[in-house]
């Protein structure tokens, strides 16, 4: 049995992309200089996944960006807005080819870049092609015969992988020129052309696998495209001299009907992902492939665990003789997981062994493949994987504690009604209370500070004193604003999820496992591993701290249950409510701490309460039950005068809409600047009665809004809820931003919101 992965990481073990974008971005190294780092970087890549005995390697996973905004620039499909970026006399080919594409990503002077979104329920986030009638795709660019090529020279035999034209045009978005009610699906057959374009130049080049990613198919709208996924490939698959076609689906289960699509469909192979109880479901269908090569997924490329080597011999067993040939291969590209866990040598011995990132799942895949041949020396390397899975969960990962409270914990997450619930808190603030999401500006000062105290340099005494010091200054900026309920402005928190984790027992996190979130944007989301509680107060110090320095409230602060599953890796051993719950419990009591303690607002940010929404339509109201089940247990310890707050960043609720409701807190900000208020209407006509904060203006960009602008989107937010509700803030957290935008912001957010209060 052969083997392969989906892709591989593409940020280097030491972050060498980040580095050389990071400079070239600065002006401080030359586009060929950016070319022979990415150059080194995808030879090491090859090589590693060769030195580790996989058969079939990917090329073109490698990308300086962002793998969407490749193939968008590859088919040419280029906004009128960048056409001219780069072409100054002076500057060479390269040069302007790459000016260009990093506009697109990062936008350049009157170029606003592509919007940046989420690629499907994974923390890497793609650029959004913006398509119109008027776009003219065609072959514009050399990309994967280039890395193919490369890798060639190398000796290196590599099967190119593309997004795939049904996933491409279903992720794009209709420009701003296009007509109402246009979609770029339409573009299919003139893309399809390209890509056929592109097919014969790979087959000159002597390319024998191609392979076309189309996660889309795992999704309700991909579900719903099928006819138009098999005329896509019965033309690609049509032409007579072409490389042999992979199709790969992966975060989910495909389907039946789906699979018999493939099956007419005149390409090679297929992918499947078989890492979740649902796609499982899956495998019983895989006859009705025929005889197609099956790229079995059965090493999971985004989560952090060691495959169950003997559960999987037995999947991939059964899978045998159903289609054509089968290759072992993982779920997705490993794009999602840490490069290598030979470096976290601080993790705890019990823990480390139970783990695989990306270079022990080639290690993983490798082995799958030995075994099912028969291979000897196999043997020895199986018998350890067998011993491991036989071992119980190490002691050390369960709290029967924890979960004898969450049984007993029966019925008490609800608090009073909402309606029943005293209001003397907001009574005693002015109508339209001014406040903010939480961070303050992270100046070099406090992360030097933080830097400090982690290598040892300075004493907790002293980065105490650093960080009151910080809180003195943010608190009396505050008073000087004239915000109505302070902030301790977070100066202690390096990541709103990594701090808790660190600080809750059931989670660890790591030294170097860097994980591309989006361009030069990586990331270490910490692992959750065993039964969650928290062994003492995480931010009540400092919350009390801060209230000790005013007269005004201070608003204490925290990360939901939600949000600390979505930006780490969970434990996959049960259910994700079972986990969310845990977390919730661990922040009751630090809410019903921080209430002891004086802090009359608590906020609890569920930034990831839409982003973890499955993606399937027949799966949400599970999913919602226990998202908005763990956010109440969270916060239904208080008094009811106390004040909850919910933070949400971003505006479009959709199907989450009534959630928010059920979430029962007494005041939701959410993001709203750019969407001219409207989700004011939307919550309302969800039945939504409680406070609301729609951010006034956008934190994102550093432009200073004006007294007028706020004023105005004040009256619009005052359209559609009453006074006694509205709440005004900005729209998400100050941390990226610096003093100079957001005080000058800040100010005229007040000075707005005196302005509309005097009328009412
Ligand atoms: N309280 C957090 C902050 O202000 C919220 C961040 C977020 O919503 N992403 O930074
Ligand atoms: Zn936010």
């Amino acid at each position: 049995m052969t083997t392969t992965v989906l892709g591989y990481p593409r940020i280097g073990s030491d972050r060498e992309l980040k580095r050389a974008c990071e400079s070239y971005w600065k002006g401080d190294i030359p586009a060929a200089e950016l070319d022979s780092v990415t150059s080194w970087l995808r030879r090491t890549t090859w090589q590693t996944l060769r030195e580790a005995g996989i058969d079939a390697i990917p090329s073109n996973t490698f990308s300086n960006y962002d793998h969407v905004l490749d193939t968008a620039v590859l088919f040419d499909l280029v906004p009128a807005r960048f056409a001219t970026i780069g072409a100054a006399a002076d500057t060479d080919d390269r040069e302007a080819e790459l000016r260009r594409y990093f506009a697109m990503a990062r936008g350049a002077d009157a170029a606003p870049p592509l919007e940046m979104t989420k690629w499907f329920d994974t923390n890497y986030h793609y650029l959004v092609p913006e398509l119109t009638p008027h776009t003219r795709p065609r072959l514009a660019g050399r990309k994967p015969l280039s890395e193919y090529v490369q890798a060639k020279g190398l000796g290196i035999e590599t099967r190119p992988v593309l997004v795939g034209p049904l996933t491409l045009l279903m992720l794009a978005k209709p420009g701003a020129e296009a007509p109402e009610g246009w979609q770029p699906l339409e573009l299919l057959d003139d893309l399809v052309a390209c890509y056929g374009e592109l097919l014969d130049q790979l087959a000159a080049a002597g390319v024998s696998w191609v392979q076309f990613d189309e996660p889309i198919l795992v999704t309700d709208a991909g579900q719903a495209a099928l006819q138009e996924l098999e005329r896509a490939y019965s033309r690609l698959g049509g032409a007579t001299q072409r490389p042999s076609i992979a199709v790969m689906t992966y975060f989910g289960t495909v389907g039946a009907q789906a699979l018999d699509i493939f099956k007419q469909m005149p390409i090679e192979g297929v992918g499947l992902d078989f890492t979740t109880p649902e796609t499982r479901s899956d495998l019983v269908r895989v006859s009705g492939l025929g005889g197609k090569t099956l790229f079995a997924g059965v090493v999971d490329g985004r989560n952090v665990w060691r495959a169950d080597i003997p559960a999987t011999l037995a999947t991939l067993s059964s899978l045998l003789g159903l289609a054509g040939e089968v290759v072992v291969s993982t779920s997705c590209s490993l794009l999602h997981v840490p490069i290598d866990l030979a470096r976290e040598t601080e993790l705890d011995p019990v823990l480390r062994e139970r783990l695989a990132f990306a270079r022990q799942k080639l290690d993983e895949v490798g082995l799958l493949g030995r075994a099912m041949a028969g291979d000897a020396t196999a043997e020895n390397e199986l018998e350890r994987a067998r011993a491991r899975a036989a071992q119980p969960t190490p002691k050390s990962f369960i709290d029967s504690r924890v979960r004898a409270r969450l049984e007993s914990l029966g019925g008490k997450d609800a608090r009073p009604d909402y309606a029943q619930r005293s209001k003397e808190e907001i009574a005693k603030l002015p109508l339209l209370p001014t406040t903010t999401i939480g961070s303050f500006p992270q100046t070099s000062k406090v992360r030097s500070a933080r830097a400090a105290h982690r290598a040892g340099r300075i004493d907790d005494q002293e980065y105490e004193r650093r960080m009151r010091a910080e809180i003195d200054r943010v608190i009396a900026l505050q008073e000087d604003i004239g915000l109505d309920v302070l902030v301790h402005g977070e100066p202690e928190r390096n990541d709103m999820v990594q701090y808790f984790a660190e600080r809750l027992d059931g989670y660890a996190t790591t030294k170097h496992g860097w994980v591309q979130s989006y361009g030069s944007r990586y990331v270490r989301p910490p692992i959750l591993y065993g039964d969650v509680s928290r062994p003492s107060p995480i931010t009540v110090g400092w919350s009390t701290y801060a209230q000790s320095r005013t007269d005004k409230p201070v608003k204490g602060m925290l990360t939901g249950p939600v949000t600390m599953l979505a930006w780490s890796f969970v434990r996959d051993d049960q259910p994700l409510g079972d986990t969310a719950r845990q977390v919730a419990l661990a922040l009751r009591d630090e809410v019903t701490d921080l209430e002891r303690a004086g802090i009359r607002h608590i906020q609890v940010d569920e930034a990831a309460l839409r982003e973890l929404l499955p993606l399937r339509e027949k799966e949400h109201s599970d999913y919602l039950e226990w998202a908005v089940g763990s956010f109440r247990i969270a916060t239904s310890g208080v008094a009811d005068s106390t004040v909850i707050h919910s933070h949400m960043c971003y505006s479009e609720f959709g199907r989450i809409v009534s959630a928010i409701d059920s979430l029962d807190a007494d005041v939701t900000s959410v993001e709203a600047a750019r969407s001219h208020m409207e989700l004011v209407d939307d919550l309302a006509a969800a039945g939504y009665r409680r406070g609301i904060g729609p951010g006034v203006y956008d934190i994102h960009s550093p432009r200073v809004p004006s007294v007028a602008e706020i004023e105005t989107s004040l009256r619009a937010a005052l359209n559609g809820v009453e006074a006694a509700r509205l709440w005004v803030n900005p729209d998400c957290g100050l941390k990226t931003r610096s003093y100079a935008d957001i005080e000058p912001a800040l100010r005229n957010m007040v000075e707005a919101t005196r302005r509309v209060r005097a009328e009412l």
